[in-house]
């Protein structure tokens, strides 16, 4: 150990900039403990501005590749890969997006390292010379936790908003350095592979859940239609994004794309308003990172109390219909 840990970041995802940050408050607890550095890694052209922010969310260097021809996943790995010869990071984060998932499988390729998808936790193994990914695993029924051996850099993918970014600022810019490091690119697949056209998918609604800072979940407390469309109205009116649980995705009440837990998407808001949920595990693992939560439900003993700032113990539909002003 002694290499730092990398945080990978590219200039196809700009608008994932809160997601990136999360990663560099986790690369940062992570540093700490191993008395390491935290390197956030970019391909691609940033302004002064996005690089500033790296700084303030944890980086303790910020290393550049600008290029400025067409992103593509095998030219990015190519970098990646000359960058992991040369400095042996000892563990390289990915967001999961489409160019870091792809970034990340042909390094594991390149460089013979295993390499974990779709992380939720990641933690030092207890001599401290490794790491241990935890994902979800068997169709989302156990999380199983995952140490790749015989590899001298670790690499994982994390998925969306699972960790939290740092609430205070880490270090100004004028404390720290970056530099640009340019490369010459030699494609392995010339004449292959040719991207002819892009297309975005029609008819899927695209949710931002990162820019929402307060955000209402729905469960089964909420039985009926009209309690449901209750809650849409409050969330509304308070501008608020919301999700819900497993148990109304699959009751038909809520689309998946909504769904918050391990099998769904994961959120980190500033207050999470949970609104008739029990707080199953499964739930809890996508709505851990909450700076704040208010849970409503009729149970005094429901768990989803231990995981509380504010219970109130009360029927969820009077809560909505009091702030929905309808009393
Ligand atoms: C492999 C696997 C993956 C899963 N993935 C996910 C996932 O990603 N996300 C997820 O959410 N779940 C997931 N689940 C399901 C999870 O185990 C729970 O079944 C689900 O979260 C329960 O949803 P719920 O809290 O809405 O319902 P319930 O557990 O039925 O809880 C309803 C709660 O509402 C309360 N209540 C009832 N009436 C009222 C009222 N009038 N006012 C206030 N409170 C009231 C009750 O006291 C109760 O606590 C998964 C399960 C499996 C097996």
């Amino acid at each position: 150990m002694g290499n730092g840990i990398w945080v990978y970041f590219d200039d196809t995802d700009l608008n994932n900039t809160q997601n990136t940050y999360g990663i560099l408050g986790k690369a940062r607890v992570l540093s700490e403990s191993l008395d390491s550095s935290v390197i956030a890694f970019g391909i691609g052209n940033f302004n002064e501005e996005e690089i500033s922010a790296l700084y303030r969310y944890g980086a303790d260097e910020v290393f550049l590749n600008g290029f400025s021809v067409t992103p593509s996943g095998e030219e990015y790995a190519f970098i990646a890969d000359q960058v992991v010869s040369q400095y042996k990071p000892d563990l390289m984060i990915f967001p999961s997006t489409e160019m870091g998932k792809e970034v990340s499988a042909r390094l594991s390729i390149t460089q013979r390292a295993g390499l974990t998808a779709d992380c939720i936790d990641i933690t030092r193994t207890q001599t401290g010379n490794s790491f241990i990914y935890s994902r979800a695993a068997i169709n989302s029924s156990i999380i199983a936790q995952i140490e790749c051996v015989n590899s001298n850099t670790g690499l994982c993918t994390v998925k969306e908003n699972i960790f939290n970014s740092l609430i205070s600022i880490y270090k100004s810019k004028s404390e720290v350095k970056y530099y640009e490091r340019p490369m010459t690119w030699k494609p392995a697949c010339k004449g292959k592979v040719e991207l002819i056209s892009k297309r975005e998918a029609q008819g899927i609604e695209t949710i931002d859940f990162t820019t929402s800072k307060v955000i209402m979940g729905a469960g089964r407390g909420l039985q009926k239609p009209e309690e449901f469309e209750l809650f849409i109205e409050v969330a509304k009116k308070y501008n608020c994004e919301y999700g819900g649980t497993r148990a109304l995705v699959e009751s038909g009440v809520l689309k998946k794309n909504r769904q918050i837990g391990q099998s769904g998407i994961s959120i980190c808001p500033d207050i999470y308003v949970a609104f008739g949920i029990s707080g199953a595990t499964q739930h809890i693992a996508g709505m851990k990172e909450s700076k704040l939560v208010i849970a409503v439900n009729i149970k005094p003993d429901a768990p989803i109390f231990r995981y509380a700032n504010y219970a109130i113990v009360s029927d969820a539909v009077s809560i909505l219909q009091q702030m929905a002003g309808n009393y």
